[in-house]
């Protein structure tokens, strides 16, 4: 029962330097997010030495009465959150939970339709090396050339074209929001099943911010660890009773053993605090922060440097810059950003003329930042710097020394090593 400093010194050297890490930088990875400290305890836990494979009431172990209680409350806030009848929080992941949703309503060979990857899709939704790719027959639908929207009469074309057994909707990066009712009514008149993947925007969702796809869809699945800012995971809804019982069984056994309940725990935990007035008041700060974001890159300044933002704005947690041209590609953009303390991620622009590892763009989300706390005053002069940043017309040592102060100004984890 050592410490793990004295265990395993090295370990615990990289958690030191992580947390440092964390704490000193700006994160704005879009994916990513800061778990409270009650989701930290949870999967801390003795509850990750527990077996529980089987759902609530009807395992295949002994001694789940108490996993059980979390596993029943995790998806009772998920249901009342979302507003679905049933839930199912077993997945590991985001991708795992995919896995499960594909293998519930389509068979090996049948065709699935959804967003070109290239153009904000997610790798589970058709990509040749991921399951998805290999097991399915993948037609995708992209975005406009010029608007960089999603246009429903392509996707009604291409749904009449393919007849597809599964229409996805949901995106990785995508700064807009979908038209739900317009997808479902497309499912409808091809006889396909509508998958809506809400890993990005679920948080928004929650907060009543964005449209709720699950009236909608026959099925929605999402991570927990983007805009929800809780653990590491995924979970599914649906309004059908058949259906839920088909994604249960493809979850457990189907594709996964024993349920991670620790996690499950810290799920339940990150449900209820999405459902308080503070969980809307960050979602507002984070949308509100994405539009600075997006109106200092679209600035006459940033044109006139090469620089603007895809689709001209934003409705979501992020913005897509588009540095086509700059004069800094997507990997110099990144770098230059982390030399001075922001962290952000290249990301191809649709039609992108430069090779992937390249890319012509850069994804920047505002969720992580908003949980620690950022408002209006701190997204401007983080968005600011950004725009100096990629427009290279500030000091870079005078943009590091901002970045520092805005991260000295907002503490991570006060006090967490006294925990
Ligand atoms: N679905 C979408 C739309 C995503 O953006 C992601 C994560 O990037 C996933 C699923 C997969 O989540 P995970 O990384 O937890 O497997």
């Amino acid at each position: 029962n050592e410490p793990l400093e004295v265990v395993d010194p090295e370990i615990a050297e990289v958690l030191k330097n992580e947390l440092g890490r964390q704490r000193s930088t700006l994160e704005m990875i879009a994916s990513e997010n800061f778990v409270p400290r009650a989701v930290l305890e949870s999967q801390g836990s003795v509850l990750t030495n527990k077996y529980a494979e089987g759902y609530p009431g009807r395992r295949y172990y002994g001694g789940c009465e108490f996993v059980d209680i979390a596993e029943e409350l995790a998806r009772e806030r998920a249901k009342s959150l979302f507003g679905a009848a049933y839930a199912n929080v077993q997945p590991h992941s985001g991708a795992s939970a995919n896995a499960a949703v594909l293998s519930a309503i389509a068979e090996p060979g049948d065709t699935i339709l959804g967003l070109e990857l290239a153009h904000g899709g997610h790798l589970t939704h058709g990509m040749k090396l991921n399951f998805s790719g290999k097991l399915y027959n993948v037609v995708s639908y992209g975005v406009d050339p010029e608007t960089f929207l999603v246009d429903m009469d392509v996707v009604r074309e291409k749904a009449l074209e393919h007849k597809p057994k599964v229409i996805i909707a949901g995106w990785s990066a995508y700064p807009r929001t979908l038209d739900f009712a317009a997808f479902r009514a497309i499912a409808d008149e091809v006889g396909a099943t509508l998958w809506v993947d809400m890993a990005h925007f679920a948080g928004l969702v929650a907060a009543g911010l964005h449209p709720n796809p699950v009236p909608h869809a026959h099925v929605t699945s999402s991570t927990v660890h983007k805009t929800i800012g809780g653990p590491r995971s995924g979970f599914i809804l649906t309004n059908d009773l058949e259906l839920h019982k088909k994604l249960n069984s493809n979850v457990f056994p189907g594709q996964q053993g024993g349920p991670l309940m620790h996690v499950i725990a810290a799920k339940a935990t990150a449900f209820k605090l999405a459902a308080t007035d503070e969980f809307k008041e960050r979602q507002e700060r984070t949308l509100s922060g994405a539009k600075l974001v997006a109106a200092a890159l679209t600035s006459e300044a940033s044109k006139a440097a090469g620089v603007d933002v895809l689709t001209g704005g934003t409705d979501v947690h992020l913005v897509l810059a588009d540095l086509r041209n700059s004069k800094l590609d997507g990997q110099q953009a990144e770098d230059a950003l982390h030399a001075v303390g922001i962290t952000v991620n290249r990301n191809a622009v649709p039609f992108d003329p430069r090779p992937p590892m390249v890319t012509s763009g850069l994804r920047i989300g505002t969720p992580a930042l908003a949980t620690r706390g950022f408002g209006d005053t701190e997204f401007a002069e983080v968005a600011n710097i950004i725009a100096q940043t990629l427009t290279e017309s500030g000091d870079v040592e005078s943009l590091k020394a901002r970045v520092k102060t805005l991260a000295d100004a907002f503490p991570l984890y006060p006090g967490l090593e006294e925990w």
